[in-house]
């Protein structure tokens, strides 16, 4: 292969993902490989596949079945990520134009095949991140160890191993010096931090956040998603509630609301143990907004256990939830259980939930009408009438999976505007810059 000078990413599936072609990316820098917005200008074509879900699944194989189909002569197909490391032999099936299949965080692999010389070229493996408009991603750790009997991402990235402290204080600093004003840190399961260096079950995590609020100053948002149930501990609450800079939002994905599912899932908490740290977290901050996700039509998912599922979302009441059908995948404990669910009973009972999320998220949303809150200014632009207006997030939501603020007015994007808001819908707030 001649020495690659430019190349073409395509990045699949979520946001760990993102930070994870950035890492790639600032490697492909280091050696000075420049990128290129099509294909069929690069030397290279690498795609970073998702493999999570049968969906995902889909969409990665039909990435690399196009990109094979525009491959040019001399050009280098790489395929890396999580579908690859499953299914490597059915990438190479599907796509006989593939040149070069990796897996997971083999990164440093893909940059040594286009000349890269990484040990000359400054990085932070395990740490990499990435700044989009005035947000960041802060990668905290990967892989995980938990036992989610649907899960697959075990088998992906391996065992948990979490990024230094240090390394991860450098990285955010560096961030905030780049322009981030919120940081949003991800991992598998961000709570399980430290557990690998020693860290005692639920205090590694706010050890970290200490100090990286100190690090970054009062001025940075910090957000916390994909929390573990059972690793919502009172010193993670307590950290929460006396750092300022800790947004009241806490992202922890329960995927169920019956106990006899939770077991089968091989989930630890059980629900009173739920509702209990619920209880404790709207004590600690009575303002503090709840995201989280379920699975509906998990196998042997009976009528009466997804009711349970709607009575106890409706009586927990969360800001922000997800409903996704179970997807079925190899090498998982679920895989072989008997009684799955049809995918039709699937989609509507997942259509049943989100009705009424809906109306629950409509209404919780309706208490930040009339409040002044601070606005990290995203963009900015006029209406129809010519006159300004701004687009950003307030604490209440999560860059790319909750939804936005509309504010009449000017300020800069990457700023902070106070916003009186106004109006709202189930997703997106509505208000007015008052400074
Ligand atoms: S905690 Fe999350 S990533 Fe880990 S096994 Fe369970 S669902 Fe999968």
């Amino acid at each position: 292969m001649p020495v690659p000078r430019t190349y073409h990413l395509v990045t699949l599936g979520c946001p760990k993902n993102d930070v994870d072609s950035e890492h790639l990316e600032r490697l492909l820098a280091g050696g000075e490989l420049i990128p290129v917005l099509q294909p069929e200008g690069a030397d290279a074509v690498i795609v970073n596949t998702c493999g999570f879900i049968e969906q995902s699944q889909a969409e990665s194989f039909a990435a690399i079945r196009e990109l094979a189909g525009r491959k040019q002569d001399g050009q280098t197909l790489i395929v890396a990520g999580c579908l690859s490391q499953l299914y490597a032999g059915q990438v190479r099936e599907t796509a006989p134009g593939v040149d070069h299949v990796f897996g997971v965080g083999q990164w440093q692999e893909v940059a040594r095949l286009l000349s890269v010389d990484v040990d000359a070229v400054y990085d932070i493996p395990e740490s990499a991140a990435r700044v989009s408009g005035p947000s960041a991603y802060l990668k905290i750790s990967d892989g995980c160890d938990a036992p989610c009997a649907f899960c697959v991402i075990p088998r992906i990235k391996g065992r948990l191993r979490s990024a230094p402290a240090g390394l991860v204080v450098r990285e955010a600093k560096r961030l905030v010096a780049a322009g981030a004003k919120e940081l949003v840190l991800v991992g598998q399961d961000t709570t399980a931090w430290g557990e690998d260096q020693g860290s005692p079950v639920g205090e590694g995590l706010p050890l970290l956040l200490k100090q990286l609020a100190g690090a970054v100053g009062p001025e940075t948002w910090l957000r916390l998603m994909y929390a573990y149930p059972s690793r919502v501990s009172p010193q993670l609450i307590e950290t929460m509630a006396t750092t300022p800079n800790i947004v009241p939002y806490l992202d922890v994905p329960l995927q169920h609301g019956s106990d006899a599912v939770l077991r089968r899932m091989k989930r630890p908490h059980n629900l009173e143990k739920v509702r209990a740290f619920i209880h404790d977290l709207r004590t600690a901050m009575p303002d503090i907004v709840l995201r989280t996700s379920f699975i509906a039509g998990f196998p042997g998912e009976t009528e009466a256990e997804f009711r349970e599922l709607l009575d106890f979302a409706r009586e927990i009441r969360f800001d922000h939830a997800g409903c996704f059908t179970y997807s079925r995948q190899q090498w998982t404990p679920a895989f072989e259980m008997p009684g799955q669910v049809s995918a039709a009973v699937m989609g509507r009972r997942r259509d049943r939930f989100m009705r009424q999320q809906q109306a629950i998220a409509g209404k919780l949303a309706r208490r930040f009408v009339g409040r002044t809150l601070p606005l990290l200014v995203e963009g900015c632009g006029e209406d129809g009438d010519g006159l300004p207006v701004v687009v950003g997030r307030t604490y209440r939501e999560a860059p790319e999976v909750d939804g936005l603020v509309l504010a009449r007015g000017a300020a800069e994007p990457g700023s902070i505007a106070s916003v009186r808001i106004t109006a709202s819908s189930e997703y997106d707030l509505f208000g007015t810059v008052v400074g």
